[in-house]
């Protein structure tokens, strides 16, 4: 893992600090394939932060994403997951198995479109998560 300048140059032109934490966060993050717990970011990058806590992993991924460096999802009943913000995605999971399937963005700005008609709000729709049951989930008979 190396120390990327893009991040410093951002932190730097937000006026924040850049700290060890930060960093760590935004690189585990980065090497992430999807969504991670605030367990796992703190799993991942206490390797490149000796002491780190998992207070300082939930504050920081607060100050990241109150900065727009992450998005925070809710998923696992309620349970949060966070991501590098890059491409505006939506997503849909299964409530049951976990399984997680990209929405169509066209479909979601549209629906979030007449919504804003409707209301007069401005809807922040830039990452959209819903939670259901998935088909095969729906044709089994519900667990124990
Ligand atoms: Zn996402
Ligand atoms: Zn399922």
């Amino acid at each position: 893992m190396t120390a990327s300048p893009e991040y410093r140059s951002q932190l730097h032109s937000l006026g924040c600090r850049v700290t060890r934490q930060r960093l760590a966060i935004l690189h585990v993050l980065r090497d992430a394939p999807g969504h991670l717990s605030p367990g796992q970011v703190f799993a991942r990058a206490r390797r490149e932060v000796p002491g780190l806590t998992p207070t300082t992993v939930y504050r920081t991924l607060e100050f990241l994403r109150t900065h727009g460096f992450v998005w925070q999802s809710s998923r696992d009943r309620g349970h949060l997951a966070y991501e590098l913000a890059h491409d505006r995605h939506h997503h849909l999971t299964c409530l049951r198995c976990g399984r997680e399937t990209a929405l169509p963005t066209a479909e979601v700005e549209r629906a979030y479109g007449r919504l804003e008609a409707v209301s007069g709000y401005t809807i922040d729709h830039e990452h959209v998560t819903l939670s259901g049951l998935c088909p095969k989930c729906q044709a089994e008979p519900p667990g124990v």
